[in-house]
């Protein structure tokens, strides 16, 4: 009786999990790697208590229905590590590698040896788990919890290996009923109960630091344009070049700033002149890679920081930006007129800080916004032209133009 109220114990333990990770996926349904967990945890639950309390453990049945549980456990702890790393797991060759095992297991219970039925499931389970590991290895940056997931699944791949062989060499070749009055089928009982349980806290451990770092991440955005604040922005600024010092990569720096802004406001409104910050934010958003890092630093300045990447590679995304911007239509703008913005470019001089390379490309911007607006402006630049910008019409219909001051006026206002 205690020996069965023992056994609970492991599955049990896999049930609380499966619901713990099911509750917290309710948290935040779009981290579909948590409720792959949950899969994992409530199938393990249920191998371990055929397992345990199976009449007949040794049918066919059983041992069918026990495969395909820890089959699948198997296949989604892989599939949802590898989901949390962004990485697609080959799930076809998994299955596959189950369906092989499942064979090699059924074929075997025909034969008298139970060691061929021993190292065909392990070998299944072992094989998933080892290209799993192999697969999630793969990921560029890991941090400590990465690194100790990565080891647990290394060491459950090993053990299926190494265990069945252990257990033969150990206590020769015997009987099913034999093997399980074993010490060494006691060891592995806990000693599995506890990997187990170490890799569900390390992945329980994951699956909440995500979910706090998604939380910092939304409250530091902000929540005109969904880029990061001034604060936050700069902190992940400087974060950003000391990785680029470390890796020896480069990084380009683009300030940018809407021409004109304030007469948006007095001409169409305060509204309209949040649809266009907000569209310029989207456009900055969706022009940039993921590695890129856009921040909005002030009511409509933004800074973009472009890792990996030159000064003239630099220079032609602001370019790119800056024409999709004179292009763009803005909700509550009248329909002929577009909006422009200037852009500074500056590429990063590993020697210097955040603060430095910050104030080369917002000199760069001065001088775009001096010569023109509407326009790039990079180091070495020194060939200003007038303005490209063609005067607006909408320009000359306004009574109230006041120019004079370098960031007022309507220069920048172009007609579509
Ligand atoms: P320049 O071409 O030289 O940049 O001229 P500008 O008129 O754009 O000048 P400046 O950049 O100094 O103007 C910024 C204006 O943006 C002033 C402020 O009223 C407005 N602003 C700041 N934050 C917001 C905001 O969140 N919403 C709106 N609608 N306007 C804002
Ligand atoms: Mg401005
Ligand atoms: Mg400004």
């Amino acid at each position: 009786m205690s020996e069965k109220i023992l056994a609970m114990a492991n599955p049990m333990l896999c049930a609380v999990f499966a619901v713990a990770f099911f509750v917290l996926w309710r948290r935040e349904t779009s981290a579909t790697w948590i409720v792959i967990l949950a899969a994992t945890y409530a199938s393990r639950a249920v191998g371990f208590f055929v397992f345990h309390f199976t009449d007949n453990p040794n049918g066919v049945a059983a041992i069918v229905t026990m495969h395909v549980f820890y089959s699948v456990s198997a296949i989604t702890i892989v599939w949802a590590i590898c989901a949390r790393n962004r990485q697609s797991a080959d799930l076809k060759t998994y299955l596959l590698i189950s369906v092989l095992g499942l064979a090699l297991i059924v074929g075997a219970t025909y034969g008298s040896d139970y060691n061929a039925r021993l190292y065909a499931a392990n070998a299944s389970y072992g094989l998933i788990l080892a290209l799993g590991t192999q697969t999630a290895a793969r990921k560029v940056e890991k941090d400590f919890l990465d690194k100790v997931i990565l080891f647990l699944l290394a060491m459950g791949a090993f053990q299926f290996f190494v265990r069945p062989m252990l257990a033969i060499i150990v206590e020769g070749s015997m009987t099913a009923e034999q093997y399980r009055e074993t010490p060494f089928y006691a060891l592995m009982v806990v000693w599995l109960a506890l990997a187990s349980l170490l890799m569900a806290m390390a992945l329980l451990a994951a699956a909440l630091t995500d979910q706090m770092n998604a939380m910092r991440e939304e409250s530091q955005r902000d929540s005109l344009t969904g880029l990061k604040m001034r604060g936050p922005f700069e902190e992940a600024a400087i974060a950003m070049l000391s990785r680029a010092k470390e890796q020896n990569v480069q990084v380009g720096a683009i300030v940018a700033d809407i021409d004109h802004f304030k007469q948006v406001n007095d001409i169409w409104g305060h509204q309209v002149g949040d649809n266009a910050i907000a569209a310029f934010g989207d456009l900055l958003g969706s022009t940039i890679r993921t590695t890129d890092l856009a921040g909005r630093i002030g009511g409509e300045e933004f800074c973009v920081l472009v890792w990996d990447c030159e000064s003239d590679p630099t220079t032609g995304l602001a370019e790119r930006i800056r024409s999709r911007f004179e292009r763009l239509p803005i909700e509550g703008i009248s329909g002929d007129v577009r909006l422009t913005a200037s852009f500074g470019v500056a590429a990063w001089d590993s020697h210097e800080g955040y603060g430095k390379l910050f104030a080369r490309a917002d000199a760069a911007l001065y001088a775009a916004k001096e010569n023109g607006r509407n326009r790039v402006v990079g180091e070495g630049w020194d060939n200003p032209v007038d303005a490209t910008v063609d005067v607006a019409e909408f320009a000359a219909r306004q009574e109230d133009d006041q120019p004079g001051d370098r960031r007022s006026g309507v220069r920048g206002i172009a007609t579509a």
